[in-house]
């Protein structure tokens, strides 16, 4: 990497890693042996998946949908067996369970 002002290749001065910054993860330092400029590049997290996440639209993000199923229930001396519906809780097939669908940028 050249120096911003005088085109001189810049020396690495180090990497600082980032604990708790919500934006990067790590800062590298350089500086120029010409004009003695200082440069810190920050690196974001998630560099090179470039990876978007959106909450799904079919659990709201919750992982989980709840799905109605039915059963039969007891004959109990009728000539058919009445259904019983009930609320059955089930991971959602279209995140997988994880409540977000990557989107390709
Ligand atoms: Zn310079
Ligand atoms: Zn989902």
């Amino acid at each position: 990497m050249k120096c911003w002002h005088c085109n001189t290749e810049l020396i690495w001065g180090g990497d600082d890693d980032l604990e708790d910054d919500e934006d990067f993860v790590m800062v590298t330092n350089l500086s120029c042996p010409t004009c003695n400029s200082f440069v810190l590049v920050s690196l974001p997290h998630d560099t090179g998946s470039h990876k978007k996440t959106t909450t799904c639209p079919e659990c709201s993000g919750a992982g989980r949908i709840t799905v109605e199923r039915m059963r039969t229930g007891e004959q109990d001396g009728a000539r058919f067996a009445p259904p019983i519906y009930y609320d059955s809780e089930e991971e959602c097939e279209e995140c997988g369970g994880v409540g977000e669908l990557a989107l390709d940028s």
